[in-house]
C-alpha cells in the first residue's frame, strides 16, 4: 500500500516510521524545512534548542520507550528543577506536596484544602469529572482565595477570556499525568525527530520538507495529494494536521462531518527566547500569577540543563498562548523585546538589558486546543467517512494536555487500527 502522511511532527513521523517498518510505502509531506513540528528546534552552535520550551514527565511512557528504541536513551536525563509561582512580585516554590505545605501566600487551612483538591484529582477517574468546568470546581474545592492566587492565573494565562469555560478533565490530566521529575534529551528533542526521519528514509520512505499540502481529493479510486511542489497519488492518506485544516484541504468531507468536527478554536503559541550572560534565578519555571505581565511564564531552561551545553549562554523563554489573530503575532522581535524586557526587572531587580547577548522569537498557530466542556463531543474518530482517509492529530488526545507522548501514543493506536 502507498501512504501519504500529511505533517512531519511527532504524530506524522511516528505513524510513517511504524508503517515503513511494516513494509508499507510512505511519503511524508511537511511544510517546514525540518522535522518535529511544535517540538522542533533551532541550532545554537552544534546543539538544538526547542523553539518552545519542552520537557517530558516520568509518566510519558511512549516517548521514553521511543527514545530508547531510537538509541537515544543515554541522552535522556532526569532532574527535579524548581517550579515557582510569582505572586505580589515574589516567587514561592510550588511543585510538590511539601512545597505546598510551606507555601506562604496561603494560610495552613488553605494549603491543606488545596492539597486535598489536588490529591483527589491525582486519583480521580476523569469520567467522574466529565461535563464539569474547572473554574467553579477548583474555586469550591480550594476556596476562592487559594484558587484566585494560584490556579485562576494559570487558567487565564493559558485560555484568556474563556478561562471559566475550560473542562475539568483537562485540568485533571495536568495534575494526574505530571511528575515532579522532568526529563530532557541532551542536545534537544529535535534529535528524536531527526532520527525518526532518518529511520523512515532508510526503510524506503520519503519525506518532502518545504512542501505544503494544498488539496487532497479522490481520483480514479486513489487519493491525489496536491502540494506546493507538485501532485502525487496514493492508496491511503493520514492527515495529522489540525482537523480544521484537514477540512479545508479535503473538500469532499461531508457536511455533517464538518458540522460536528470542524469545530472549536485553538490558540497560537509565542515564545521570545533570550540568551543572557548570567543566571537570572534559581527556578526552571516561573508561573506568572501577578497581573500586568505581557508573558504568562518565564522558563529558565539553563536551570534544567547546564549553560555549558549552550556555550555558556543562559537561556530564558518568555511564553504566551494567544488568539491566532492577536497583535503579538504581528509584532517584530524588536517590538516584542521592547514590551517584554522591562518586566524582567520586576522579577530580577538588578536586571540590565546589556546582559542580553542574543534573542530569537518563534510563533506557531493551532498550538493549544481550547478544551471547553463540550469538546469531547467534537473529537473526530480516526477514520473519516471517506474511505482510506484518516485524521489523527493532537486535538484528539483529550483529556490529556497536548504533549509529544500523547501524539506518539495516538500514532501507535492509529497504525494498529490501519494494518
Ligand atoms: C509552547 C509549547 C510548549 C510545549 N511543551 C511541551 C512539553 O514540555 N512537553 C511535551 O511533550 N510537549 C510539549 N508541547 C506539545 C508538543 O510540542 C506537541 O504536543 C507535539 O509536538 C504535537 O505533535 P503533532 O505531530 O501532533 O503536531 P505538530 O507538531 O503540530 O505537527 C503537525 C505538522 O504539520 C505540519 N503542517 C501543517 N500544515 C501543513 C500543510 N498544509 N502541509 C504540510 N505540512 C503541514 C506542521 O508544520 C507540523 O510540522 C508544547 C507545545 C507548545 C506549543
Amino acid at each position: 500500500m502507498e501512504y501519504a502522511v500529511l505533517g512531519g511532527g511527532a504524530l506524522g513521523l511516528q505513524a510513517a516510521y511504524r508503517l515503513a517498518s511494516a513494509g508499507q510505502k510512505v511519503m511524508v509531506f511537511e511544510r517546514e524545512e525540518l522535522a518535529g513540528g511544535l517540538a522542533s528546534g533551532f541550532q545554537i552552535d552544534d546543539v538544538w534548542l526547542d523553539k518552545f520550551y519542552h520537557h517530558i514527565f516520568r509518566s510519558d511512557k511512549t516517548v521514553i520507550a521511543l527514545i530508547e528504541e531510537l538509541g537515544l536513551g543515554k541522552l535522556l536525563e532526569w532532574q527535579h528543577p524548581q517550579t515557582v509561582s510569582l505572586i505580589d512580585s515574589k516567587t514561592y516554590q510550588l511543585d510538590s506536596p511539601m512545597s505546598l505545605l510551606r507555601f506562604q501566600p496561603l494560610n495552613m487551612y488553605e494549603r491543606i484544602r488545596m492539597g486535598v483538591a489536588l490529591a483527589y484529582l491525582k486519583i480521580a477517574n476523569p469520567n467522574w469529572l466529565e461535563g464539569k468546568r474547572a473554574h467553579p470546581w477548583l474555586e469550591s474545592w480550594m476556596g476562592a482565595h487559594g484558587y484566585e492566587m494560584v490556579f485562576k492565573p494559570l487558567l487565564t494565562g493559558k485560555y484568556g477570556a474563556v478561562y471559566d469555560q475550560i473542562s475539568l478533565p483537562w485540568f485533571w490530566a495536568r495534575i494526574h499525568d505530571r511528575t515532579a521529575q522532568l526529563g530532557y534529551l541532551r542536545g534537544g528533542f529535535q534529535l528524536v525527530y531527526n532520527t525518526l526521519a532518518d529511520r523512515i528514509t532508510r526503510q524506503g520512505g520519503k519525506i518532502l520538507f518545504n512542501t505544503t499540502v494544498e488539496k487532497v481529493e479522490q481520483l480514479d479510486g486513489r487519493w491525489q495529494v496536491e502540494t506546493s511542489q507538485g501532485k502525487w497519488s496514493f492508496d491511503r492518506v493520514i492527515s495529522t494536521l489540525p482537523t480544521r485544516l484537514t477540512c479545508k484541504i479535503v473538500p469532499e468531507l461531508p457536511q455533517d462531518y464538518r458540522q460536528r468536527y470542524e469545530w472549536g478554536q485553538a490558540y497560537g503559541a509565542h515564545c521570545l527566547i533570550l540568551a543572557v550572560d548570567r543566571k537570572l534565578t534559581d527556578s526552571y519555571w516561573i508561573n506568572v500569577c501577578d497581573q500586568g505581565y505581557p508573558f504568562t511564564c518565564m522558563v529558565e531552561h539553563t536551570n534544567l540543563r547546564a549553560a555549558a551545553e549552550y556555550g555558556d549562554r543562559h537561556l530564558i523563554y518568555l511564553g504566551n498562548y494567544r488568539a491566532m489573530d492577536d497583535r503579538l503575532f504581528k509584532m517584530s522581535k524588536d517590538e516584542v523585546m521592547k514590551e517584554f524586557v522591562p518586566h524582567l526587572k520586576k522579577i530580577v531587580p538588578d536586571f540590565c538589558d546589556a546582559w542580553i547577548t542574543e534573542s530569537w522569537m518563534f510563533a506557531a498557530p493551532y498550538a493549544q486546543p481550547i478544551v471547553t466542556t463540550d469538546y469531547r463531543e467534537h473529537i473526530p474518530p480516526l477514520h473519516t467517512p471517506l474511505e482510506n482517509l484518516w485524521v489523527a492529530n493532537m486535538f484528539q488526545v483529550y483529556p490529556h494536555d497536548r504533549g509529544q507522548n500523547y501524539s506518539l501514543e495516538l500514532a501507535e493506536q492509529l497504525v494498529k487500527q490501519i494494518l
